[in-house]
């Protein structure tokens, strides 16, 4: 068995009113967790709030008090009414909220550039909200939009503010990735076998009796099974090592591999 290792944990707090009532699939959670994953963090939780400031607010502070390495909240930032995340991170977090000169210098470049590609507006009022920061985020260049990623260290914890535009979300952690710190691998082996769970419940407890450090996870899909063993730490080649030790005993003790 492989020795127990201590795995940096995430939580994803996804903000918005339209995922909620049903009219868009939240799929920032799922390219968050899929990547996380492979940065070796563990997701320990995703939870969905609507757009006020008490309900932001809550499920932020809420994930700061608990044992996680990463709070990352995605949705809200937007010059809309309805967009108020950063209200409600100043709030919580009892910080003024400022204008950021060096992010209202990235949207003027950013709206010169589309009034040259023919866009109308320009800098107007509503696009200087872009700019609002809670006093003391470090603010993150958006290469493919306009609102700023923001980041802070607070104590043990990182808390990492996203837009919702998925394409905006993956470039935006992309260049935060050299915040998450993990020294540990997750990896994962897959198998698929007909068969119906509960015909299987005496060769799950024997793989788990001989296999305590790996994680076995089953997914039926009409009449087959998708098994996933996902083991973590700090050697990747011992974690797959393990792991093939351990896809082989499931391979001999279930009764329809
Ligand atoms: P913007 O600066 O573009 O206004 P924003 O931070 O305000 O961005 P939202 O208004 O929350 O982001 O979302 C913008 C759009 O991004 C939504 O209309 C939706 O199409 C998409 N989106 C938001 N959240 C998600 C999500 N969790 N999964 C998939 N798509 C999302």
């Amino acid at each position: 068995m492989l020795k127990v290792c201590k795995i940096k944990k995430a939580s994803i707090i996804t903000i918005g009113d339209e995922i909620l009532n049903g009219g868009i699939l939240d799929t920032n959670s799922r390219w968050l967790c899929r990547r996380l994953t492979e940065l070796g963090v563990s997701v320990e939780r995703i939870s969905i709030v609507h757009d006020t400031v008490d309900a932001i607010s809550i499920e932020i502070s809420s994930a700061l008090n608990s044992e996680v390495d990463y709070i990352i909240a995605t949705g809200g930032l937007g010059p809309t009414p309805d967009d108020v995340t950063i209200e409600s991170v100043a709030k919580l977090l009892r910080r003024d909220i400022k204008i950021d000169a060096e992010i209202l210098g990235w949207v003027e470049k950013k709206m010169e550039f589309m009034l040259m590609l023919g866009f109308k507006g320009g800098m107007t009022k509503a696009r200087e909200k872009f700019a609002r920061i809670p006093d003391g985020m470090i603010p993150i260049y958006n290469k493919v939009g306009i609102s700023p990623g923001l980041i802070e260290k607070l104590g043990d914890r990182t808390l990492i503010i996203l837009p919702g535009v998925p394409r905006e979300v993956e470039s935006l952690f992309r260049d935060i990735e050299e915040y998450i710190e993990s020294d540990v691998t997750i990896e994962c082996e897959e198998l698929k076998i007909f068969g119906l769970e509960a015909d299987l419940a005496d060769c799950f407890s024997n793989f788990t009796k001989n296999f305590p450090d790996v994680k076995l996870g089953s997914y039926p899909s009409r009449g087959t099974l998708l098994l996933k063993l996902y083991l973590s730490g700090k050697d990747a080649a011992q974690v797959k090592e393990r792991l093939r030790e351990a896809k082989k005993h499931l391979l001999k003790i279930l009764p329809t591999a």
